[in-house]
């Protein structure tokens, strides 16, 4: 059975292919620049060469068309026919309160998704968008959305609840949801495994340190709490995005700087984080050359970065009374040796011990403390397609 998994942003689509027998990625593939001028695809099929289509699209549907075609393409196809496919898997990005876990798409789930759609203007509807298009180009293939929100869906009242009026959570549902829950639910069944101890008997801090970051308390396997919030833009910093601060700073902001609410969304969305700090850029790559070139703001970025990791990781061992692993994960937490050196340091008191030889490895699976370290830190790299097309699997069978 091959399932066809499918992200959808707002002008842009990631997709892979994966053979659920062997869960084989058989293609994988990014279209960008949808709705606008000079669109491309770039599509490679398992042991084929990378090919690039350059080809404009004007809705996710000719985008889809387009990927379903290099997927049957003679040359650099994957399979034989459209008809393999048995079903597609949805990245969805909020789910609100509705969904705690993942279902298979009805005319219902779509109504729900629509009014999910308020709470994540900018992320829901590129993600329905992706479903319609699938409903047009393969009827009758089942579909399946998997949420972002849907693991932290577990956490208590106390761990989502905002100190504002309640009647506002009531009327609005403001409160905190919480997302890369696939990310953080598939790194910490796998903390288990390599752990060789069950799941339900762990106190796990996941920290998926990617363009967007956030870290979750998983204790028992479930999530009891996560630093983002009724938006993604709260907790950790991140390469744009502020996280944590003072909520008054927005109003002095707002006269201050005279500007109004979209201006407002976009210097703490787009303007801050990392890039605000250093000035430098908001790709930690260019952040750490630059640091170790002797930038300051650059090092100060980074120093800022470590310790918000950090103050969530006490946070959470103190939330949950204890801690077994820590582990690390996403395009940072995967790559980056220093960042899980300088976030670990001074943990000792919580029984992490980096083995600095261990640690000095990229995306591969690894235990990076000391044999006698009685905490674990983990690297392992997410996979979030594969958690999908696995939930996929498990509801059209
Ligand atoms: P993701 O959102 O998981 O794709 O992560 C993307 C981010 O990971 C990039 O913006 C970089 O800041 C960071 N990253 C990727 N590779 C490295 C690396 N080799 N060293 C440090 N940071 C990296």
């Amino acid at each position: 059975m091959k399932v066809l998994v499918l992200n959808c942003g707002s002008s842009s689509l990631k997709y892979q292919l994966i053979n659920m027998e062997n869960e084989e990625v058989l293609a994988i593939g990014l279209a960008e620049r949808i709705g606008i001028e000079d669109g491309v695809v770039k599509h490679t099929a398992a042991g084929k060469e990378k090919v690039t289509i350059k080809e404009n699209m004007a809705s996710h549907k000719d985008a889809i068309r387009i990927v379903l075609e290099a997927l049957v393409d003679a040359n650099h196809g994957a399979i034989q026919s459209m008809d393999e496919i048995a079903a597609v898997g949805h990245r969805v990005v909020h789910g609100g309160e509705k969904f705690s876990g993942s279902v298979v798409i009805t005319d219902e789930v779509k109504k729900a998704l629509e009014a999910c759609s308020e709470l994540a203007p900018l992320h829901n509807p590129p993600n329905l968008m992706g479903i319609y298009a699938c409903e047009e180009i393969l009827p009758g293939i089942p579909m399946v959305g998997v949420f972002d929100t849907a693991f932290h869906q577990t956490m208590p009242k106390s761990s989502y609840l905002y100190a504002l009026p309640y009647e506002l959570y009531e009327q609005y549902k403001i409160r905190r949801y919480g997302f890369h829950g696939t990310s953080h639910k598939y790194v910490a069944n796998k903390a288990a495994e390599m752990l060789g101890k069950p799941l339900s008997d762990l106190k796990i801090v996941t920290c998926h340190l990617g363009n967007g970051a956030s870290v979750a308390a998983v204790e028992n396997g479930k999530s009891v709490d996560t630093s983002m919030g009724f938006t993604p833009l709260e907790g950790l910093v991140m390469g744009t995005r502020c996280g944590d601060m003072d909520p008054a700073i927005t109003t002095f902001l707002l006269e201050k700087e005279n500007l109004d609410a979209s201006g407002l969304n976009n210097l703490m969305n787009k303007k801050s984080g990392v890039l605000g700090i250093s000035g430098v850029s908001s790709d930690f790559r260019d952040i750490e050359t630059a640091a170790a070139e002797g930038n300051e703001r650059a090092q100060l970025a980074l120093d800022v970065y470590y310790k918000r990791v950090k103050k969530y990781i006490g946070a959470y061992a103190a939330e949950m009374g204890g801690l077994d692993a820590v582990v690390f994960t996403a395009g940072l937490g995967e790559n980056s040796k220093e960042c899980r050196e300088e976030v670990c340091r001074g943990l000792e008191f919580l029984g992490i011990k980096i083995d600095t030889e261990k640690n000095n490895v990229r995306g591969k699976e690894t235990v990076v403390t000391t044999d006698d370290s009685t905490t674990k830190v983990l690297l392992i790299p997410t996979n979030e397609e594969l958690m999908i097309a696995r939930d996929t699997l498990e509801l059209v069978k």
